[in-house]
This record gives C-alpha cells, structure tokens and sequence, in this order.
C-alpha cells in the first residue's frame, strides 16, 4: 500500500507517457473544436490513465495512477497550455466574463471529471494487462537458487519468504531455475 508504486520505475514512465497522451488529445480538442473540447480533454484523460494504469498489481493502482494522471493534466492546462493557446490565439476568451461562483464550479466539475474519468482509465489499464502480469504467472516447476530477501530492492514493500516477484510492484526479486 501507500505511495512506492507510483514512483516505480516502469510506472513512472508510463505515467509520463500517459500525461503526454492525455495533454495532447485534450490540446487538439482545444485547437480544432472549442466547444467541444471537454470531451476531448476527458478522452486524453481516459486514455492517458489507461497507459499510466499498466504494469499494475492491483485495480486500484491502476486507478491512482490514472486520476494522478488527471491531476497532472488539469496542472499543465492551467499553468501551461491554456495560458499558450490563448497567447497564439489558438482559443478564444470567452466575451462574458464569467462570475466567481461560475469559476469555482467549473472548476470543481473539471477537476473531478479529470480526477474521475482518470482513475477509471487507470483501472481499465490494470485490466488490459492482467493476462501478462508476471506475478500472475504459477511458477509450479520452480525453486529459488538465491536466498530470499526480505524487502523488495525497487519499492521497498516487505516480500513474503517464498516470493519470486514483488507483490507490489511486481519487481523479479529472486531468480528461479526449473527443478
Ligand atoms: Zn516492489
């Protein structure tokens, strides 16, 4: 549990690969269809989410790494590519200045639906793995050759004696040979 497996390596770029995937549908939906831009933007986010939530041992991995993707997005949105957009004049300011209020609940709703549509994408993700995850292989026919050890040297998650791989990365921590 907690936070290693975000930061997992292999996790790590495919979070990376994720987030550039999400900002770039969500950047064309920007460019090319304004008005309907949201449901480009939640699309990035749902496949973005999907690549971030590979290589996950649990569905709710997949799914953290996926609203983190989320979350990354809406970040570079607001700080970066819709300050951009509107400086080439890619996208239009809007010619009613919108209340406060309109503001704060525009955001809440992007935030959640990023958040949300991520984590579901992320989930997805675990699930279009599961068939190649190397911790779901049996390993019947095989017996370690190294001793054990009792920590897993990539996220740190305490093993069981007779791991092979890491129950929360997935990591190869020992090496196996057939009997
Ligand atoms: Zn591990």
């Amino acid at each position: 549990m907690g936070i290693p497996y975000l930061f997992e390596r292999r996790g790590n770029v495919s979070l990376i690969v994720g987030l550039l995937v999400s900002v770039t549908i969500g950047t064309l939906a920007l460019i090319i269809a304004e008005d309907i831009a949201d449901i480009g933007i939640a699309l990035g986010a749902f496949l973005g989410g999907l690549i971030a939530g590979r290589f996950t041992v649990k569905p709710l991995n997949g799914g953290s790494r996926g609203a983190a993707v989320g979350v990354l997005s809406l970040l570079l949105y607001y700080f970066f590519i819709v300050p951009a957009l509107y400086m080439a004049r890619l996208i239009t300011i809007p010619e009613v200045e919108p209340s406060t209020l309109e503001l704060i609940v525009a955001w809440i709703v992007t935030i959640l639906e990023l958040v949300g549509v991520g984590f579901v994408g992320g989930v997805a993700g675990y699930y279009t793995t599961i068939g190649v995850k190397p911790a779901m292989k049996p390993t019947p026919e095989a017996k370690p050759t190294i001793p054990s050890l009792s920590r897993c040297p990539r996220c740190g998650a305490s093993l069981p004696v007779d791991a092979i791989y890491c129950p929360q990365c997935g990591f190869k921590v020992r090496e196996v040979r057939p009997v």
